[in-house]
């Protein structure tokens, strides 16, 4: 079981509407009480169920931000929540220290967009999208690479916390794990980095990227699009868009053959029906741009959307193996970016993404 976290999880009656108005500073106590978590010890101690030894990730950083992002005290992280502005504080803080640039252009790595909540008489929710920008060896020029993943979740559901530990605290965990690498290993092309808000309500900050200023989604060859990569007993690793790109398909192979995680090609089909993840996570959003994706996850478990989606339940070995494989791959679409470019299907579609209305 967790760290002393099994006997968490009181059922804490909390009236749904006061939870979701944005209460200023809040998230800034809880980043404070849970800081003092946060330097815990790390480094090279044994990580418990950890026997496979990353070639490309700091696993310790990884798996101590995703425990931290599916603890108890952010409240599973819902758009517009003391929780959620907490969960975002700290994925900034390791942006901070691995050195991400803001995009070109902008100040700061917080990109923030209005979100018309689904309940007539609630408060406006004001979203948050975390950006940050990995330099290639010609900056500005060329087709660049965008890596998303979303950082929200659920929230409290009568009394019960959902705290998204593989959905999707595994991702955004390994987004930064990913970006690290590279921002310690120039890529040879330039790489965004999205940390989204709101994607479990409407997709909402895929949307606000997709129509935002100053990000020049013309130069964008490829989305590859990190949800629930870090529990599979089975140790398998879906990647979903080959289908969409067949173009792609020699990368995946090529990389299937090296990873340390059975990789498998799938769920993009318009015939696997409700099984088919094309439109099921932020990824949906570029696909419908036009943009070639490539979706990371795993299989649905006992654990997807319900309260048991805790830390304790994801599988730590495969987690580190998948985020090694996400790097591979993302050096794998870097190398062959310009060629990928070429498979993007219709960039006129760019501009036409609907406001952001909660699901
Ligand atoms: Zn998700």
């Amino acid at each position: 079981m967790g760290q002393g976290m099994s006997e968490k999880k009181p059922v804490r009656p909390h009236p749904q509407s006061g939870r979701r108005s944005l209460v200023p500073g809040a998230g800034i106590v809880l980043a404070v009480i849970l800081g003092a978590w946060l330097f815990w010890p790390k480094g090279q101690a044994p990580l418990p169920g950890v026997t496979y030894k990353p070639a490309y990730i700091e696993a310790a950083e990884m798996l101590h931000l995703a425990q931290v992002l599916s603890s108890d005290a952010l409240e599973g992280r819902a758009a517009g929540t003391a929780g959620n502005e907490a969960a975002r504080g700290f994925i900034h803080k390791r942006f901070e220290e691995i050195g991400l640039l803001p995009l070109p252009g902008f100040g700061g790595y917080t990109h923030t967009f209005p979100i018309v909540p689904r309940e007539a008489d609630a408060a406006p929710i004001i979203g948050a999208n975390l950006i940050g920008f990995i330099p290639g060896r010609t900056p500005g020029e060329g087709p660049a690479l965008l890596i998303t993943a979303h950082y929200d979740h659920l929230g409290i559901r009568e009394g019960e916390i959902y705290n998204g530990a593989d959905d999707n605290a595994s991702g955004a965990s390994a987004l930064v794990a990913v970006a690290e690498y590279f921002a310690l290993n120039r890529p040879e092309h330039d790489i965004v980095i999205a940390a989204l808000d709101a994607e479990e309500i409407g997709l909402l900050g895929a949307r606000a990227v997709a129509r935002m200023e100053g990000l020049e989604m013309s130069r964008v060859a490829l989305n590859m699009n990190l949800d629930m990569v870090g529990r599979s007993e089975a140790g398998e690793l879906y990647v979903a868009g080959t289908y969409h790109s067949p173009g792609l398909v020699p990368v995946i192979e090529a990389l299937a053959e090296r990873a340390p995680v059975t990789l498998l090609m799938g769920h993009d089909r318009p015939e696997d029906g409700p099984d088919d993840w094309t439109l099921q996570s932020d990824h949906g959003v570029f696909h419908q741009m036009g943009l070639p994706i490539l979706y990371f996850g795993v299989e649905d478990h006992p654990g997807y959307h319900n309260p048991g989606d805790d830390f304790e339940f994801l599988t730590p070995d495969f987690f580190v193996r998948a985020a090694d494989t996400l790097v591979m791959a993302a050096m794998a679409v870097d190398a062959e970016l310009p060629r990928i470019y070429s498979l993007r299907r219709n960039p006129a579609a760019e501009t036409d993404q609907p406001e952001g209305n909660a699901e």
